[in-house]
């Protein structure tokens, strides 16, 4: 942590209302220690809301949807998903995709809002607590999400995030008191914060590479693949990042593509792009060696 901030220049300025705001959910989720916030319906509503914000919000909609245009979606079912990725209050749509752009374009390095070069905690989070103009600036953001910026319902989630979350908690309140409400959104939220986030530390760190990329970190890290629904097959996504499916190999479990299949078989996700991995042996040191293309599946 220190050695990363070592390395922030005068340009960064330390964002105190988005450290408060984490430190307020992270002292909230700590609320489920105590036996007055505890209820088994209380569990089962935090294991639900993970996976419908998680892997179907931000991995489905927000990443493999919006971001990078794996699929096609009815209007209102991309509406629906990306509705659930405001749920995870990891900002609206529009910021969102726009730094996760600004991520592939250059990986890991100073073009990167969250450069895993600049150390483990600061790919984690800390990078989201300075504001600096090129990553922040609202018209920059639009710039790079401008294929769906004018969109009004997207706009409107960009805007009003946390008020969505706050009526959101009102009205688990209203069905399940206090435990819904720690339970369902203070330690639901912190613990799909960290799924997240895992994926640009942790999977830019540890794990293996099955294509090597240039100036690039990025890892298949295996528990990252299972507490971020698929999104630890990292390396994977950045050698082809269009690919709606992330997990290429037999044991690289993906259960956000299982959601995109189960859309497939319903006929709403259509010309899906998958990834199709080809192997040969090096000669001289007859080790594998990744390649791979883009293959469309039209239905
Ligand atoms: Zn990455
Ligand atoms: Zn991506």
């Amino acid at each position: 942590m220190t050695a990363a901030i070592k390395e922030i220049g005068p340009t960064y300025t330390f964002n105190k209302g988005t450290a408060g705001f984490f430190i307020f959910l992270h002292v909230g989720a700590l609320l489920a220690l105590f036996p007055f916030a505890f209820s088994w319906s209380a569990v089962a509503v935090f294991f639900f809301l993970h996976w419908l914000t998680a892997s179907i919000g931000i991995c489905l909609g927000f990443h493999r949807y919006l971001t990078h245009r794996g699929f096609k979606l009815p209007k209102l079912i991309a509406y629906f998903v990306v509705f659930c990725g405001a749920l995870a209050c990891e900002n609206g749509p529009i910021k969102w995709v726009a730094q996760h752009r600004m991520h592939h374009a250059g990986s890991d390095t100073e073009r990167d809002p969250h450069s895993a070069k600049k150390g483990f905690w600061w790919a984690h989070f800390n990078w989201m607590l300075y504001t600096l103009p090129e990553f922040d600036d609202r018209e920059i953001l639009i710039n790079y999400s401008k294929d769906f910026s004018n969109d009004k319902f997207y706009r409107f989630l960009d805007d009003h995030f946390v008020k969505i979350q706050v009526a959101f908690g009102f009205i688990l309140f209203a069905i399940g008191g206090i435990p819904w409400v720690v339970w369902g959104v203070f330690l639901r939220i912190v613990m799909v914060y960290h799924s997240t986030w895992f994926v640009n530390s942790a999977a830019h760190y540890f794990g293996y590479k099955t294509i090597a990329l240039k100036d690039d970190l990025s890892t298949n890290c295996w528990w990252v693949g299972i507490i971020a629904y698929g999104e630890g097959w990292h390396n994977n996504h950045h050698a082809f990042p269009k690919s709606a499916k992330h997990g290429l190999r037999f044991w690289e479990i993906d259960m956000t593509w299982m959601a995109i299949c189960v859309l497939r078989f319903l006929g709403l996700a259509k010309d899906i792009k998958v990834a199709k991995l080809k192997s040969q042996t090096c000669e001289t040191t007859s080790q594998k060696i990744f390649t791979g293309e883009i293959v469309e599946q039209a239905a």
